[in-house]
């Protein structure tokens, strides 16, 4: 199994090369955004070359940070991406995950850990491979919501007949509330549903993706749907006549 491993500090690659080529797996180095793209690119022209399954993307790079080459390994590929990041660096994550990351590692960060989540976002993207729709097997693939219209398996949200623009992450937090109407979700609920269980991610991100979908849909629209529960969390309901 072929890894890209994109970091900048030639200790921490070596050292992740090291241990990655001693579990198994092939490893490439790039050390620079501009190289990994390059790398990256040709391996999917390449039929000579095993294509890779799995970008290990530091943030912090040089002239091209992670989360710019993410955005444009994104536009050729849905390759699982897991980036590295130093720990607390909230606004990198959300970023990143809105950029369209599998998973996040803080450095520093014990091999095992490391190999622990590089398994977990294989499993899953072989899991999405062979059923693509199968993510909520109780819902159908098409949830209807007062004005609202959400279609798992394309993607989209309509608002009356008009297509809302959401990232993955607000279109995953909008399904998760759909699929629990009535309910009240706490942050872990959201953040387990959304994210994964196996996931670093702060309850102030639910807060920020329920203020990105606010804005999209709520103020756009003029609806009043997510509602927060104070102490609680969070619930979608159809707004009372007015
Ligand atoms: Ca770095």
């Amino acid at each position: 199994m072929n890894i890209l491993i994109v970091e900048d500090e030639p200790n921490i690659a070596s050292f992740e090369k090291l241990e990655l080529e001693h579990e198994g797996y092939t490893v490439t180095l790039a050390q620079t955004g501009r190289e990994a793209l390059t790398i990256f690119e040709k391996s999917l022209n390449d039929n000579t070359q095993e294509p890779f399954s799995i970008v290990l993307l530091d943030i912090m790079l040089p002239e091209l940070n992670g989360i710019e080459v993410l955005r444009r390994i994104r536009k050729l590929s849905q390759i699982p991406v897991v980036l590295v990041t130093a720990r607390g660096e909230t606004f990198d994550k959300v970023n990143g995950l809105d950029a369209g990351a599998d998973d996040y590692i803080a450095k520093p960060f014990a091999i095992e850990e490391l190999l622990a989540r590089i398994r977990s976002v294989l499993r899953r993207s072989a899991q999405q491979e062979t059923s693509p729709a199968a993510s909520s097997p109780a819902s159908s693939s098409v949830i209807t919501f007062d004005r609202l219209t959400l279609n798992a398996a394309s993607y989209e949200v309509f608002i009356d007949q008009t297509l809302v623009s959401l990232t993955k992450t607000e279109f995953l937090l909008l399904k998760c509330l759909l699929c629990h109407q009535g309910e009240v979700l706490s942050r872990t609920d959201i953040i387990n549903e959304v994210w994964g269980e196996d996931h670093y991610i702060d309850e102030n991100s639910v807060d920020v993706y329920v203020r990105y979908l606010r804005t999209k849909i709520d103020e756009v629209f003029n609806v009043s749907y997510i509602t927060t529960v104070r102490g609680a969390g969070y619930t979608i309901r159809k707004p009372s006549n007015v």
